[in-house]
């Protein structure tokens, strides 16, 4: 893991190691480091609201994973908070044409957020939306768009609610960064479902076969999104599609290497597909759904 804690700074080494956690109930217990700072300000009306007046407001940096409307002005926004994990949260007016969310209830959008949990209810009350770093042409080429969705889909689907995952956020915020800046999500792409199943626990030897244990030497490996493994010309099913050594090699230098100092040329297109088709069917096979996004992805 020691390459993973460089890429992702110097700071804050400790995450690391930490892999992620199998879902767990709801509770207070799992956002220790939400700081409750202030008080709500916003003016209720209604005496019932007297109460909620006082109730403090959360923040956290966080990353948008999606939105959905909800009635006719409001929108249901679900986010993975630095400091709360993921959560699902009513944005109050969004729909409306001039709001205060403005741009950033964006796809993947690095925000601050201020947040009231409301008692009872699964949905936090969002207040307030501040960018901090802007990804624009990503979210509005519609090529490039399909790769934010890609990361979305599975971080929605990986991500137990309201646990705290900074590997993941920081994976997250940095593959946004380089689809941005590359204009393009061929390698971010690769390098973000690769991390992925290495930080679910699920990658499998690249050595070796799952099923026998002979050595793959130069020779191919095989997989699927029914198996969770990497198998020789031996044991693998007729379907299976094959991981060629170079997309093997691909994979040592993104366990060595950071993201932002791979340049695009020096990768083989081929091998970075093959690792990123083999990564799809590890987290398909693991959270046990079918994705949808990556069908839909179009080179910009
Ligand atoms: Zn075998």
């Amino acid at each position: 893991m020691a390459s993973f804690l460089e890429f992702l700074d110097e700071e804050d080494s400790e995450f690391f190691g930490a892999k992620l956690r199998p879902a767990r109930a709801c509770g207070k217990s799992v956002v220790p480091r939400v700081r409750a700072f202030r008080t709500v300000r916003t003016c209720w009306s209604g005496a019932a609201s007297a109460r909620r007046l006082l109730m403090p407001a959360r923040e956290t940096e966080a990353i948008i994973l999606k939105t959905f409307p909800l009635g006719e002005a409001d929108r249901v926004v679900s986010f993975l908070g630095r400091s709360s994990g993921r959560m699902r949260g009513v944005a109050a007016g969004a729909r409306r044409l001039k709001n205060r969310f403005g741009s950033t209830l964006e796809l993947l959008s690095h925000v601050q957020v201020w947040y009231v949990e409301r008692e009872t209810r699964e949905l936090v009350r969002i207040q307030q939306a501040d960018l901090l770093e802007s990804f624009h042409k990503a979210q509005s080429d519609y090529g490039l768009s399909t790769g934010l969705a890609v990361v979305s889909e599975i971080a929605e689907l990986v991500l137990p609610e309201r646990e705290v995952s900074e590997p993941m956020f920081r994976l997250i915020l940095l593959v946004t960064r380089e689809i941005e800046r590359r204009g393009n999500w061929e390698l971010p792409l690769s390098y973000f479902a690769f991390w992925t199943v290495r930080l679910g626990g699920w990658l499998p030897r690249f050595d070796r076969c799952s099923s026998c244990q002979k050595a793959f030497g130069a020779d191919a490996a095989f997989c699927d999104r029914r198996h969770g493994g990497l198998y020789c010309n031996q044991c693998r099913r007729a379907d299976m599609k094959p991981l060629q050594r170079e997309a093997s090699e691909l994979a040592e230098r993104f366990t060595g290497e950071r993201l932002d100092r791979i340049a695009t040329e020096k990768v083989s297109v081929a091998s970075a597909r093959e690792l990123r088709a083999a990564a799809l069917a590890w987290i398909e096979f693991n959270v046990e759904r079918r994705l949808t996004t990556p069908e839909l992805l179009e080179t910009a």
